[in-house]
């Protein structure tokens, strides 16, 4: 007999036939709006998407019981993000700990809280405004992604906000894992997905090995978020995104003495091209223009057709910066 199915292989297809595939995405800080200071994992320089996931944004964990009317200390203000147009993509919006506010153009007011999925579909377009209110919890910690929506929907009429609050959970080898949308281990979210895509917030305990099923087919990265772990040679802390590429079905990463929690983010891999630019995701520099467009003229006119204003914000909307000289080009998910 023999043994070899004791220990499967943990890696079917390498890319470079050197071994798995991992690769450290190395963050860059960003200020978002005005007042919230950001790493911004996704787009990243040689690797733009990770399945239609083609933003990441982890932020905090902050102190922001400085709040007052004036936010201009980056990171101690919390969250004031006026009203700016989205298309062609879902936000999704994921707290580890405190509160935001939420409103949007198609009239959801909403307050995002931790352990509950918050989804936004953009489509052809909406506007929405992000806040940390007076009576938040004192810290603020978490993740703000985009999903690329594929071509067949993108165009389609803005959603209302919702929220998934009664995710399923799963315990593994010491890990506990929340499934936000797709499958992990036979638990699939009720989340909806237009490309198979997978999102979980996993907890490991400290010094345990988990070994992560994952599906072939998809590619995934894990963004660290508390304490560190290894997977392969790598050894991602705080804040730090590494790729495990498409291909196995399972990863095993060893949490630090301090035990880690991190987003694992996976999906097919995307294989339309996109042009990102600003809020907006297009096909062709011609349809960022038009968005754009649009945008500035529903500033001057208190909202249009593609754009209405946000019911509820008191404030500015946030007007687009000016475009490049040069046109912008659709670019693939990986250089
Ligand atoms: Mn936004």
């Amino acid at each position: 007999m023999s043994d070899l199915e004791k220990d499967p292989a943990e890696v079917v297809s390498t890319g470079d036939g050197e071994g798995p595939v991992v690769e450290l995405l190395e963050g860059r800080e960003v200020v978002l709006g005005r007042s919230t200071k950001v790493r911004r994992l996704l787009p990243n320089k040689n690797r733009r998407m990770v399945g239609a996931w083609c933003f990441v944004d982890h932020y905090g964990p902050d102190d922001i019981t400085h709040r007052v009317d004036s936010y201009d200390v980056p990171g101690e203000r919390g969250m004031l993000v006026p009203p700016h147009p989205h298309t062609s993509l879902q936000t999704v919006s994921w707290l580890f700990e405190g509160e935001i506010e939420h409103r949007d153009s198609v009239g959801s007011h909403a307050y995002v809280r931790p352990g509950e999925l918050n989804i936004m579909t953009a489509g052809n377009g909406i506007a929405h405004s992000e806040v940390s209110t007076p009576t938040a919890p004192p810290t603020l910690h978490g993740a703000q992604l985009w999903v690329a929506l594929p071509d067949s929907v993108r165009s389609t009429t803005p959603a209302a906000f919702d929220a998934y609050a009664d995710l399923p959970e799963l315990e593994l080898d010491g890990a506990r894992v929340t499934v936000m949308v797709g499958t992990v281990a036979g638990v699939t979210s009720p989340a909806p997905a237009y490309t198979p895509l997978v999102g979980a917030d996993v907890t490991v305990q400290p010094g345990r090995t988990l070994t992560l099923p994952l599906t072939p087919s998809n590619e995934y990265a894990v963004l660290i978020v508390d304490g560190s772990l290894t997977v392969g040679d790598l050894t991602p802390g705080f804040g730090e995104m590494v790729y495990v590429g498409a291909g196995r079905e399972s990863v095993d990463v060893v949490a630090s003495d301090n035990g880690v929690r991190f987003l694992l983010l996976g999906g097919e891999p995307f294989e339309e091209q996109l042009v990102m630019w600003w809020n907006f995701i297009g096909r062709s520099h011609e349809e960022i223009v038009a968005a754009r467009d649009a945008w500035q003229a529903a500033i001057g006119a208190g909202g249009n057709d593609r754009f209405p204003m946000v019911p509820g914000y008191d404030g500015d909307p946030l007007p687009a910066p000016g475009l490049p000289a040069i046109a912008l080009k659709p670019r693939p998910r990986a250089r």
